[in-house]
């Protein structure tokens, strides 16, 4: 059963980053991953009830801390949450993908498997992270309006 089978990736993930396995972590990471958009608190407080605002927050902030999510904002200024590469590391995120902004659905996707082109910064500017995001229509809302 692959639910059964991810339950046990995420506690790995909790164990890995020293955090309590609670079900409200477990619950957030399985809901990031179910999506192949970032998800808002807002999003997230819409499913998980049972939980308060700040408890979510805070889950949210120490992943994103811990490098288990990166934070990415959509059209409208909400920070979205995805879940991040495995190469992420406490308070050190490489997640130099593409993101991509839908403008009907306001969903933003990580783009992962693209090749981007190598930065040429000029002399003396030194990148320590960047990102690439692009503003169209995504396959779901493209296939709507036909
Ligand atoms: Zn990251
Ligand atoms: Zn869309
Ligand atoms: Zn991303």
């Amino acid at each position: 059963m692959p639910a059964k089978k991810n339950n046990y990736r995420f506690e790995e993930i909790l164990d890995k980053h020293q955090l309590k396995k609670t079900d409200a972590r477990l619950r957030v990471l399985s809901m990031l991953a179910s999506k192949n958009f970032a998800t808002s608190q807002p999003d997230l407080e819409e499913v998980m009830v049972d939980v308060d605002r700040g408890t979510l927050y805070r889950i949210l902030n120490a992943f994103e801390e811990k490098g288990i999510i990166h934070k990415v904002f959509d059209l409208n200024g909400t920070a979205n949450y995805a879940l991040c590469n495995s190469d992420c590391e406490e308070n050190h995120h490489h997640d130099e993908h593409l993101h991509f902004n839908c403008v009907q659905c306001n969903n933003v996707y990580c783009l992962n498997d693209l090749d981007l082109p190598d930065l040429n910064l000029p002399e003396g500017f030194k990148s320590l992270n960047f990102s690439l995001s692009v503003t169209g229509i995504c396959p779901k809302c493209g296939k709507k309006s036909k």
